[in-house]
């Protein structure tokens, strides 16, 4: 078969990473980077490193608003599927270029395949929740990362065919996390030692666009004992640069903000850390894996299993309730959840059955 992938920012990368590789085993793939992110911290650094095979095609969009950006994917992408005439897409998660991707491919009769289907926060202010349950009601194939996931799409009775596979970043991140946990270079070219230090990552749209919850995220960042170690996503540091707030966070006593950090690096010091503090839905799946207490700054979470298994807790912006959560001790038990690390062999398996 020839399947059109399409990926185009940093965690689908990751995804793609686990699935590519096999899938071209198999089948034709022709990979394409809408350019949604672009920058090399965010988007190279992944395929040198993940070894994920270089984009077949890049569209170079990003920037604008959401709708203005899918507008421009969709209106790419069309003419590409007719030129390349593949028996299927293939999307990721729940970004514009995955909603982009499905859309344009439902809309030309090509059947589409979701990785990372039926995952929900039920909170339809998220520009990713339109995206996922978008995405999932056009797909022919709904692969899930979990027994959750597809109890979602079967609530919401989706057309297509639902599958649980595992999840595909836990494929990665079991393989690489041994080695990070070793990782003694990383941690001291940071000047941390494991088990001591904090790592931050947030980005979201509702804690940095408005300046309310910026406000509210610096606040509590002042907040947590030291040391931090916050590697700033681009649209972060753009906010934080606008509301006049970067400053004063450089100048917070134990906060070392860095860049994007590459995938290994990022691991070593996720993996050693005494907790992290996110409000990423990759890095909560990962701090679970690793077995570091994770503190979600948000109100609600598609990856609900590690809430339940009290690994992760849920405290948005409110600085006490994160403060408390740090202070919780770890669960004595951590059971496996989202996949063995084989699940990317289980969607190929299942995409060749289309
Ligand atoms: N990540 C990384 N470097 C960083 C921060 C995160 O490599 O500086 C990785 C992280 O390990 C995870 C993924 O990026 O695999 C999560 O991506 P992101 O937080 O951008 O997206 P989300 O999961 O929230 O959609």
């Amino acid at each position: 078969m020839k399947i059109l992938t399409v990926v185009g920012n940093r965690p689908q990368f990751i995804k793609a990473a686990a699935v590519s590789g096999l899938l071209r085993e198999h089948h034709d793939e022709v990979l394409v980077h809408t350019g949604q992110h672009h920058d090399d911290s965010l988007s190279r650094v992944f395929f040198t490193e993940l070894g994920l095979a270089r984009p077949d095609r890049e569209l170079g969009i990003a920037g604008g608003t959401n709708t203005s950006q899918t507008a421009r994917m969709l209106a790419a992408l069309e003419p590409l599927l007719g030129e390349v005439e593949p028996d299927a897409a293939l999307v990721y998660g729940d970004t514009n270029s995955t909603l982009a991707g499905a859309l344009a491919a439902a809309g030309s009769a090509i059947p589409v395949v979701h990785i990372e289907a039926g995952m929900r926060s039920f909170d339809r202010t998220m520009p990713e929740e339109l995206n996922r349950v978008l995405t999932d009601h056009m797909c022919d194939l709904l692969l899930c990362a979990s027994d959750t996931a597809a109890a979602n799409l079967r609530a919401e009775s989706v057309p297509g065919r639902v599958e649980v596979v595992g999840d595909v970043m836990t494929d990665v991140a079991l393989r690489r996390q041994p080695a990070a946990r070793a990782d003694v270079e990383t941690l001291s070219a940071h000047g941390l030692t494991a088990g001591s230090y904090l790592v931050l990552t947030a980005h979201r749209a509702g804690n940095v666009d408005a300046r309310d919850r910026l406000v509210a995220l610096v606040a509590l960042v002042r907040r947590l004992p030291p040391p931090i170690l916050f590697p700033l996503h681009p649209r972060t540091r753009a906010r934080l640069e606008d509301a006049g707030l970067l400053g004063e966070l450089a100048g917070v006593q134990g906060l070392r903000m860095t860049g994007p950090l590459g995938y290994a690096e990022f691991s070593a010091l996720l993996c050693q850390a005494r907790a992290v503090l996110t409000d990423s839905g990759g890095v909560q799946k990962e701090a679970y894996l690793a077995g570091v207490p994770c503190v979600t700054l948000r109100a609600n979470t598609e990856w609900v299993e590690t809430v339940k298994a009290g690994w992760n807790s849920l405290v948005d912006l409110d600085a006490d309730a994160a403060l408390a959560a740090l202070e919780r001790p770890r669960p004595s038990e951590r059971p496996g959840l989202y996949g063995d690390g084989h699940a990317a062999e289980r969607c190929v398996q299942a995409i060749g059955t289309l």
